[in-house]
C-alpha cells in the first residue's frame, strides 16, 4: 500500500491517505513536545521505537479481544491502520499517583492505588485539553452513552493487559493515555499509540523513569530510556 497525500500532521505523527478510503498510513516522527506544545525537541530514534512498540502492544490487545485500528506494519516508522474518526477524548488510566494527578490533588508521586482510576480530557489544544467528566462529554456530544461505556470497558481491559505484560519485563505501568476512534461502520476501536510518549513506565525495582518524563523534566538519558524499554519489550515478546 502506497502513501497518496498527507491528510494530517500532528505533534508526533503524520497521516497519509491511501487508495483504500478505509485505510491510512501513519508515519512516526522523532519530534517531541510537552506542555501542550510549549516545549519542543527531538528524541533520536523515537519514531521507530514508538511505531514498533505500539504495533506489538496493539497485537496483544487484539489477542485479548480489544479491537484496534492496527492493520499492518509497513516499515520501521510506517504502519497501515484503519481510517477512524477520533473520539475527541483523552482517556487516562492511572495505577499509581504521578504527573497532573499528584499536582492537582497535592499528593506525592508513587502512591499505589487500590484500584485503577479513569479520567477524560476534552481533546482540544486551544483549550489545553481540559479535564471533563462523562456528563460533560455527553453534553458536548463528543460520544454517546453507549460509546463511553464501551470505551471505559476497553480502557480497563487495556490496563490489565499492559500491567501483566510490563510486569514480566520488570516494568511498572504507572499511568497512560488512550485514544479511541470510530470506523466507517461506527465500531469503537483503540487507535493512536501506546508508547513511552503516552505511558509512564518505571523500572519495577529502582523506579527509574523509562518514558517521556525524562524529556518533560530535562532529566537526560532520554534516548537511552526509550532504547532500554524497547529492549525489554523485545526480550519478553517472543
Ligand atoms: N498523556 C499523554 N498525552 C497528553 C497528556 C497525558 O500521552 O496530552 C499521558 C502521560 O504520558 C501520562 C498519562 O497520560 O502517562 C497521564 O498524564 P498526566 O495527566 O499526569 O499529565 P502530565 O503530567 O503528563 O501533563
Amino acid at each position: 500500500m502506497q502513501k497518496l497525500e498527507q491528510i494530517y500532521e500532528g505533534k508526533a505523527k503524520k497521516v497519509y491517505s491511501t487508495e483504500d478510503p478505509n485505510l491510512v498510513i501513519v508515519d512516526y516522527k522523532d519530534d517531541a513536545t510537552a506542555f501542550n506544545g510549549l516545549k519542543k525537541g527531538t528524541i533520536v530514534g523515537k519514531g521507530v521505537i514508538n511505531n514498533q512498540m505500539t504495533n506489538r502492544l496493539m497485537a496483544k490487545m487484539e489477542k485479548a479481544g480489544i479491537p484496534t485500528h492496527f492493520v499492518e506494519e509497513l516499515s520501521e516508522r510506517e504502519t497501515l491502520v484503519k481510517r477512524v474518526e477520533i473520539v475527541p477524548l483523552e482517556v487516562i488510566i492511572r495505577n499509581i499517583s504521578a504527573g497532573s494527578f499528584a499536582k492537582h490533588y497535592g499528593v506525592e508521586e508513587g502512591i499505589v492505588f487500590d484500584a485503577p482510576t479513569i479520567e477524560f480530557s476534552y481533546k482540544n489544544d486551544d483549550l489545553g485539553d481540559p479535564l471533563i467528566n462523562e456528563y460533560h462529554a455527553l453534553a458536548l456530544k463528543l460520544a454517546s452513552k453507549e460509546e463511553i461505556e464501551q470505551i471505559k470497558k476497553y480502557a480497563f481491559a487495556v490496563n490489565d493487559v499492559l500491567k501483566a505484560f510490563w510486569s514480566e519485563c520488570g516494568v511498572t505501568i504507572v499511568d497512560f493515555k488512550l485514544e479511541f476512534g470510530r470506523t466507517s461502520d461506527g465500531t469503537i476501536v483503540l487507535a493512536d499509540e501506546i508508547s513511552p510518549d503516552t505511558c509512564r513506565l518505571w523500572d519495577s525495582k529502582t523506579h527509574e523513569k523509562l518514558d517521556k518524563d525524562r524529556f518533560r523534566r530535562d532529566m537526560g538519558g532520554v534516548e537511552d530510556a526509550y532504547s532500554e524499554i524497547m529492549r525489554r519489550l523485545l526480550r519478553h515478546d517472543a
